[in-house]
């Protein structure tokens, strides 16, 4: 043996340690870059959790969804809510206030520029950029004792009761979409606003300044009217209101009609040159419907009026329509008698254009990632899509009829299809993940 002196030992010793704690601090370097590896692995995972949910695993927690969204549907037709029913409108909001509330969303009651129901307006907000809207209207077309007459009621696949389709089943769409999109803990939106109105079967006259208004924040704006196919509408119609005013002079149509003007002869010449006032290129439509005129059948009348109803999708039809029709009405057959034409605004359209038209391009896209068709088509009726649309405006897109899938609206026939629940579902939340993530 031969023995180190001890300087050389302590030495040695120092080497030692010094080595020990190189190597320690390697390893604690290595293991501290796998763990920072490890981490990153996990984020990502997380991350790739939130994204990368396959389509059809979304369309799986849609169907497992279905027993409680068909809770929510009979809840809310079993409660009368016809436009200006008050205290059934005020048990609608109530609910709609609570669920929305349930979704973590900050919630805020508007009252109705004119009539009666809160629009009920819930704020989602994300981390992300893209902003959403997704309205529906809560009342329905019929009188109080209908809910009770013909309760919520589920047959050979299809569903049943008082605005089953129109729209209830579309405010439960909303609410269980937001809540699967809360369950997946996905919030790569940037807003999530949520407009419900209470006086769309009336015209949405209290309503509709504030659906313009909120539309016109955001990126996109799906309402939710049901769809009578598989499809969703890039173009509804809109209404106007058409008046025809003759003015005559009145006398004895027994002993003096030669001194009367008879205003029913004058608006009856008028309403058959004023027949084709529509354009079916332009898919306007002109319909006289109401007529008035005369008091007593013995006096020549000097009063009598008429009313049409014009649908469009062209803003450039109103102004045609009027400049038409006040040319027309110079060609008079009654002198001595006057004529005047006026049309009072409606709804206005959505009309066809492209942002929606991609947009609708895009829902195609994520239902056919399931396997599924989806029609795009343009509605003649007219919804409050066309309020939310800004013409000539780069955003939002609108896209109408993501409700469910129904028919007989506004009937006792009304109904809305079972199966269309689960993909309906699906298409927003997918819709809402879709566009968020080309938004960042
Ligand atoms: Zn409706």
């Amino acid at each position: 043996m031969n023995p180190l002196p001890v300087e050389a030992t302590k030495d040695a010793d120092k080497k030692a340690s010094s080595e020990r704690i190189t190597f320690k601090m390697k390893i604690m370097k290595k293991m501290s870059r796998k763990f920072t590896l490890l981490l990153m692995c996990m984020s990502l995972a997380i991350v790739a959790e939130a994204n990368e949910v396959t389509p059809q695993t979304m369309f799986e927690m849609a169907k497992k969804e279905q027993s409680a969204f068909l809770d929510t549907v009979q809840t809310l037709v079993n409660i009368d809510s016809g436009t200006g029913n008050k205290d059934g409108l005020n048990k609608i909001e109530g609910i709609l206030t609570q669920r929305l509330t349930e979704l973590e969303a900050n919630v805020m009651l508007e009252p109705p520029r004119s009539g009666v129901g809160n629009i009920v307006l819930g704020y989602l907000q994300g981390k992300g950029k893209a902003k959403f809207l997704l309205m529906i209207h809560y009342d329905t077309v019929f009188a109080e004792g209908e809910a009770q007459r013909r309760p919520f009621r589920s047959e050979q696949g299809r569903i049943f009761g008082p605005g089953v389709a129109d729209a209830k089943g579309s405010l439960a769409l909303i609410l269980h979409s937001l809540k699967l999109l809360n369950e997946m803990n996905y919030d790569d939106y940037g807003t999530i606003t949520v407009l419900f109105n209470a006086d769309e079967e009336k015209g949405s006259f209290g309503s509709r300044d504030l659906i313009q208004e909120t539309a016109a924040g955001h990126d996109y704006v799906l309402s939710y009217e049901p769809p009578d196919t598989d499809a969703v509408s890039v173009a509804t119609s809109g209404i106007n209101y058409l008046f025809l005013d003759v003015t005559g002079v009145a006398s004895h149509a027994g002993s003096a009609p030669d001194l009367g003007r008879n205003a029913i002869i004058e608006l009856s010449h008028q309403l058959l040159q004023l027949n084709d006032l529509g354009n079916p290129d332009k898919k306007t439509t002109v319909n006289w419907t109401l007529v008035k005129g005369g008091e007593k059948r013995n006096i020549i009348p000097d009063r009598a009026s008429a009313e049409g109803d014009m649908r469009f999708s062209d803003y450039s039809e109103i102004e045609r329509v009027t400049n038409d029709a006040q040319k027309i009405i110079q060609n008079q057959l009654i002198p001595g008698t006057q004529v005047s034409f006026h049309l009072q605004r409606g709804r206005p359209p959505l009309p066809s254009n492209p942002i929606s038209k991609q947009l609708a391009i895009t829902a195609q896209k994520v239902y056919k990632d399931i396997g599924l068709d989806l029609d795009i088509t343009k509605m003649h009726f007219g919804t409050d899509a066309g309020y939310a649309y800004q013409e000539g405006a780069e955003k939002p897109a609108v896209l109408e009829t993501l409700g469910l899938v129904g028919n007989g609206l506004h009937s006792p026939k009304e109904y809305a299809l079972l199966n269309s629940i689960a993909p309906r579902l699906y298409l927003t939340i997918a819709l809402i993940m879709e566009l968020s993530k080309h938004s960042k």
